[in-house]
């Protein structure tokens, strides 16, 4: 260690202590809302795919956004473009799909998320929820009835696993289904599901004396029914529904023959989650935009907002925790590419990333003043869909409880 001179410290740290700004050096830019370059980090590929969702949000999910969250409406008109562009089971290969990598994937979900929660919730339920279970766990037959139509949009899919009586505990699964002959009969009801209503096909994962099994029950089933939930605060331009089954007949060729017991809908939500935890970046992203911009031009005591300490204090951990979250999120793609990713790793960044994106939201919402309740600004709106997504496919608790079984071997659920 260096000794300390008499006269003070050592020249370096008195340079540290100086307040006069060194001579600038030459960097290049550094993007807000990228700061660690995480796009440079990205394929030539990725980039691509993340530059033509952002012009898809740019030109048709951002005008209409907003009206459609206060009327409370799925802007529905969106989905073929959203097909058109490879976005529905993006993932798969053949059948149609685009056969893009996992961070690609979260790439889409977090441009489409920067418009909206509930676009990315569309395209999650669809891609993750829906054609992976088909793929990964539907026979031949399956997979060619419903892939490529979906992959057009033309199918629209939703996900069955929740219940009235506590999601959290989806082992303790109250719909069941019963053989008769060649057929499935079943019997039950499911609780926020997204898209039911609009849903072509339903996903449904139901107990039978074999153990939970996954049911494809197309609209129009005699005894299937899927009331939209309403009056909803958070995903309004997103259709939540209930749905009922009451002696619903299912042929055998329409079970899927490859999973039985809860890996799998559990192994649907874990590529749903990888999605989400992408995507909320894209809501948190687009609260920074908004605060640059509106802190730069409000003025008040005289000088911009942006010029007090505690304002840029808040932008700098809005910054920090966006660009945390970016770092885990890309190196959780790179483990699921190379098909290192565990479920705890998913958990982790679902619970981590989700808690920025509300926490961001919330902050923005508060430093916009009396605007932050307007949804003429993004905030509030991003800020209300999030308390959704913190809750769906796992609350915070159980992502929590997840890792703390992961850390410890106990399980504490
Ligand atoms: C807008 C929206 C869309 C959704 N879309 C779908 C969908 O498409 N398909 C689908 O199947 N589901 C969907 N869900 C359901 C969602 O996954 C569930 O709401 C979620 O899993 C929580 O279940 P629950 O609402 O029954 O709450 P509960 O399970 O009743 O939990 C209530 C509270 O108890 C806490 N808790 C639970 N267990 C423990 C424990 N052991 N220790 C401590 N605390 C605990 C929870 O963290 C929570 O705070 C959606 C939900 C919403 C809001």
């Amino acid at each position: 260690m260096r000794a300390r001179s008499p006269q003070g410290p050592p020249e370096e740290l008195n340079a540290v202590a100086d307040p006069t700004p060194a001579p600038a050096e030459e960097h290049p830019p550094i993007d807000p809302l990228d700061l660690y370059g995480v796009r440079g980090a990205l394929s030539e590929e990725e980039r691509q795919v993340q530059d033509a969702v952002a012009r898809l949000v740019d030109a048709e999910v951002l005008p209409l956004i907003q009206s459609a969250f206060e009327a409370h409406r799925f802007p529905r008109e969106l989905v073929p473009q959203l097909a058109q562009l490879g976005l529905l089971g993006s993932s798969i290969s053949g059948y149609d799909c685009a056969g893009l990598n996992a961070v690609s994937y979260g790439l889409i979900c977090q441009e489409l998320e920067r418009g909206d929660s509930g676009i990315r919730s569309f395209v999650s339920v669809q891609s993750s929820l829906c054609m992976f279970p088909i793929f990964a766990f539907g026979s031949e037959e399956q997979r060619r009835t419903y892939l490529p139509r979906m992959a057009r949009g033309e199918v629209i899919g939703c996900f069955g696993l929740t219940e009235p009586h506590g999601g959290s505990d989806p082992a303790n699964m109250k719909t069941h289904a019963r053989r008769r002959g060649g057929d499935w009969v079943l019997n039950g009801s499911k609780m926020w599901i997204t898209n039911g209503s609009i849903a072509d096909l339903a996903v449904v994962w139901a107990m039978t004396p074999e153990g939970i099994r996954g049911f494809l029950v197309e609209r129009g089933t005699p005894g299937f029914s899927a009331p939209e939930i309403e009056h909803k605060f958070s995903l309004r331009a997103s259709v939540t529904s209930a749905l009922f089954f009451d002696n619903v007949v299912v042929p055998d060729a329409r079970v899927l023959p490859g999973v039985s017991g809860l890996k799998g809908p559990l192994s649907c939500l874990t590529q749903a989650r990888f999605g989400i935890a992408w995507g909320v970046i894209g809501a948190a992203q687009a609260c920074l935009a908004q605060m640059l911009d509106y802190t730069a031009t409000r003025t008040l005591f005289g000088r911009p907002l942006a010029q007090n300490q505690t304002i840029q204090l808040r932008l700098a951990d809005m910054a920090r925790r966006i660009t945390t979250a970016q770092l885990l999120a890309l190196q959780l793609g790179r483990l699921k590419d190379a098909g290192q990713m565990q479920p705890a790793h998913v958990s982790l960044a679902k619970w981590n990333n989700c808690r920025m994106a509300l926490d961001v939201a919330r902050d923005a919402r508060d430093m916009l003043g009396g605007a932050g309740i307007s949804a003429e600004y993004v905030p509030i709106r991003h800020m209300l869909n999030l308390e959704s997504v913190i809750t769906y496919e796992g609350t915070e608790t159980i992502h929590q409880l997840t890792i703390g079984r992961q850390l410890t071997g106990l399980n504490a659920f």
